[in-house]
């Protein structure tokens, strides 16, 4: 018998997950279909959210709007899911140089200003850290811990009795001018939110992607040192506390090889990185690699298929799926439902 629904949506990475609840939130049925014996980045993601790109020490793209609505977003989740995953920290920026001190409290009467505390911290746990010339911190800032959520949604999915834990497979779709087929569920819609692997979607790989291998430690200090759960460490690479004196610390960016293959010259990266800015021992406990679904222009791509309206597509979360994914769904699922247009900027059509 043939099963009636909404959207069919491929994936649960964060894209596809939050998609679906967004969906769902606004009373729309929804069938996930994610394979978890494949690679996410969303697992291996550190969920860092910062509203400073700290190269120009400008305002990340669309800060303002973005970390309000996500921080709406998680906390209502955390309350349906019934855990919590979301964490508000304040990035501590280790000064590296005297100009970058300068810059620092120049920029604080600048626009990025806000999210910077004008505070200069001299000795930041001066006996773990290596800083010299003193520290800063970010606000507004924080993290999602991505097993968590995912893990709990997917639960969640399972409850609703709306999870298919297998491969989607292309050639058994059936595509209409108002609907899909897919086995024996059909929806007026298929969102493909596959992160990297759209890029071999036969109807997607038009898409320009510059797809972003990244690998991340995960460490635990020695000697009873510890760093505030409240705090992320950047001086090159991060360290984000997880609790349980564990750490994750990334991450590297490389362009060839793009597999979920932890490398031996990824690991030697961050720990040369790590060592120059923790001066206490450490035991690396986990490392792992995956492939960000990043766009040569940094912009989410949405849309629908140009011949195929019944297809969707919600990716391109690049390095920042935990900023993206809850505005950008909230703009897509208005679009999907006639409520709104799709802001050219993230608008699958720029690359027609
Ligand atoms: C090392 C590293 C660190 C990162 N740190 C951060 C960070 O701190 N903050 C941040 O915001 N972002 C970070 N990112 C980026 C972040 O991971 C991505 O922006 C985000 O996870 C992309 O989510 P997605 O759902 O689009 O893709 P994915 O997470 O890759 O999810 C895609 C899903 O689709 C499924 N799938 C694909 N094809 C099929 C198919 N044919 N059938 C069934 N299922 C399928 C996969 O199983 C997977 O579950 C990091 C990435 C890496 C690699």
């Amino acid at each position: 018998m043939t099963k009636e629904t909404d959207y069919i949506i491929v994936g649960q990475g964060i894209a596809g997950t939050v998609l679906a609840f967004t969906l769902m939130k606004a009373g729309r049925s929804v069938v996930l279909i994610d394979d978890p014996a494949l690679s996410s980045a969303s697992k291996v993601a550190a969920g860092l959210y910062n509203p400073v790109v700290f190269k120009r020490l400008s305002k990340s793209w669309m800060a303002d709007e973005l970390i309000p609505f996500l921080d709406t977003f998680y906390t209502a989740l955390e309350k349906k899911l019934g855990c919590t995953f979301h964490f508000k920290k304040q990035i501590v920026k280790l000064f590296a140089e005297e100009q970058e001190r300068e810059f620092w409290l120049k920029k604080t009467n600048a626009e990025v200003g806000k999210y910077l505390d004008k505070t200069i911290n001299d000795y930041f746990l001066p006996g773990l850290v290596n800083n010299p010339l003193g520290a800063a911190e970010v606000q507004h800032s924080g993290s999602i811990d991505t097993r968590v959520l995912l893990s709990a949604s997917a639960d969640h999915f399972r409850h609703l009795g709306c999870l298919l834990e297998e491969k989607f497979d292309t050639d058994q779709l059936i595509i209409s001018e108002d609907h899909v087929s897919y086995k024996d569920h059909r929806a007026k819609k298929v969102i493909f939110c596959e992160g990297f692997r759209a890029a071999e979607n036969p109807y997607f790989k038009w898409l320009s992607f510059r797809l972003t291998k990244g690998e991340i430690l995960t460490i635990q200090l020695q000697d009873g040192h510890e760093i505030p759960f409240e705090k992320v460490i950047n001086k090159g690479v991060f360290i984000l506390p997880m609790g349980n004196n564990l750490y994750r610390v990334g991450a590297t960016h490389t362009w060839d090889k793009l597999n979920d293959d932890a490398t031996e010259e990824g690991r030697a990266e961050l720990v040369e990185k790590l060592e120059k800015v923790i001066k206490v021992p450490f035991v690396i406990t986990e490392h792992l690699a995956g492939v960000r679904p990043a766009v040569n222009d940094r912009r989410p791509m949405l849309g629908l298929h140009p011949e195929h309206p019944a297809l969707g597509v919600f990716n391109g979360m690049g390095t920042k799926g935990i900023m993206l994914a809850p505005y950008f769904a909230e703009h897509f699922a208005g679009f999907l439902e006639g409520r709104n247009e799709l802001d050219r900027e993230v608008d699958i059509r720029r690359f027609a």
